[in-house]
């Protein structure tokens, strides 16, 4: 959604307050789909020469997955950012997003501060247990047969190395 501020380029210097909704769309990242709702920004834009700063906080429910059971896990975030919007790409500062003509569409900026925030895999808890490798039952709802039977787990080694023998002996 475009935002105006024009009141920010006419009056440089002063703050303006603002609350921005955004809508994000699925994204596949390291392999798990990954959503994002409620998205929102609120904050204070404000007016340099050829440039508007916004800063505030976003706050998201992020919908992931867990990277151990692939239950699907929800994380609420309240995330600070600081940002500028400028008329003119400055070379030397990569990080400014674009200002066109009078407004500004905070979606990237809201998609950056979510990205940044994204740990390496999701976990629905610290002691989650992970499906089981044989039968493939989540740990965390129930028991297997795999485990309570003592049963040995066929070590995908052991068939590798009696594959390397055979290779040998011929
Ligand atoms: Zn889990
Ligand atoms: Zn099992």
């Amino acid at each position: 959604m475009a935002l105006d501020v024009s009141r920010a380029l006419m009056y440089p210097g002063q703050s303006y307050p603002f609350e921005e909704a955004v809508t994000l769309p699925t994204m596949e990242i390291l392999d798990d789909m990954v959503s994002f709702e409620e998205v929102r920004l609120a904050g204070t834009f404000t007016g340099a020469e050829k440039i508007v700063g916004f800063s505030g906080t976003l706050v998201a429910t992020v919908h992931a997955h867990c990277g151990r059971c692939v239950s699907d896990v929800a994380r609420s975030v309240r995330l600070p950012f600081d940002e500028a919007f400028a008329k003119t790409p400055d070379p030397d500062d990569p990080d400014l997003y674009p200002l066109d003509g009078h407004t500004v569409d905070l979606t990237d900026l809201a998609k950056d501060v979510l990205l940044l925030d994204l740990p390496m895999r999701f976990l629905c808890s610290q002691a989650c247990k992970g499906l089981c490798p044989v039968c493939g039952v989540n740990r965390n709802i129930q028991r297997c047969t795999c485990q309570e039977g003592g049963t040995k787990l066929p070590n995908p080694f052991s068939a590798l190395s009696e594959m390397l023998t055979k290779d040998e002996e011929v």
